[in-house]
């Protein structure tokens, strides 16, 4: 059976990080797992010196997703990674036991101003893996698989998973499927998937509906389980993500930038944060 919307999650705007706008879907809870966060950072246009990041933080037992649509960014984190991240780029990184990240714009953004547009989601790590190497899998654009429909009226990115026969490049912990989905008006899109995963919507341009039930821009629209479900744009197209994996069926502790599964593994966290052993 096809899968319906059976609830629509509105977004509210939020400061983040040095103080930037994020769209985000509000409490989305358990229902959203493995999920954690989707924050929709602008679009925003800064002037000369404005734009803003998010300085050095840590992060642990979880992943932070990052795909960026219009301005830029660069990162450096305390095991010597660094890098740029642009248009259409994908920074998968796998916090694991810890990192400690900053996540800015580039020199030349900041100076001159400019558009910024992109997402970036917290995917919750099982309990096993919470502790994990660091992992980060920095993704050009370039070599990001897309795909067109047939008839040319759906374009398709594969960050996870897979959409319209194409398979994602990027390796997750747990099978995760995130898709960037562009539409023609009137254009049908339908999405195969594994009946007991999690799956959600967010649309931020158009509109579109699956099974009859509209979903705004600026709405997270969460399915029913079943093996596929179809979407339809309206009149004025719709552009959304697809996300989906498997719901974690673990108690979750969170404290800031750790996420956990209990109260001792938050403290053990800090202590470790402050004794400078999470790097
Ligand atoms: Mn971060």
């Amino acid at each position: 059976m096809n899968r319906t919307i059976t609830s629509i999650v509105p977004t509210h705007t939020v400061k983040e990080g040095g103080g930037f706008s994020v769209r985000r879907p509000v409490a989305m809870g358990r229902l959203m797992s493995p999920f954690l966060l989707l924050d929709e950072m602008g679009p925003v246009v800064y002037g000369p010196g404005e734009a803003i990041g998010a300085p050095s933080h840590p992060h642990r037992g979880f992943e932070t997703v990052t795909y960026l649509l219009e301005g830029n960014m660069c990162h450096a984190d305390s095991a010597g990674n660094n890098g740029d991240i642009n248009p259409g780029d994908v920074q998968w990184m796998t916090a694991g036991r810890g990192v400690i990240h900053s996540e800015l714009p580039q020199d030349e953004l900041l100076q001159n101003g400019g558009r910024v547009h992109g997402f970036q989601i917290w995917v919750n790590l099982p309990a096993k893996d919470k502790m994990m190497m660091p992992r980060y899998q920095d993704i050009p654009s370039a070599n990001i698989p897309f795909v067109e429909s047939e008839s040319g009226d759906v374009w398709a990115k594969v960050i996870a998973g897979k959409a319209l026969g194409v398979e994602a490049v990027i390796d997750t912990v747990i099978p995760i499927t995130y898709i960037h989905l562009r539409l023609q008006p009137g254009a049908a899109y339908v999405h195969p998937c594994d009946h007991d995963h999690n799956m959600m919507l967010y649309t931020f341009g158009g509109s579109m509906s699956v099974e009859g039930r509209r979903l705004e821009d600026g709405s997270l629209g969460l399915l029913s389980n079943g093996r596929s479900f179809s979407l339809v744009a309206g009149d004025e197209g719709a552009e959304c993500l697809i996300l989906g994996g498997p719901g974690l069926d673990e108690p979750i502790a969170r404290y800031g930038p750790f996420v956990m599964n209990t109260r001792e593994e938050i403290v053990q966290a800090i202590n470790d944060y402050n004794n400078g052993e999470l790097a």
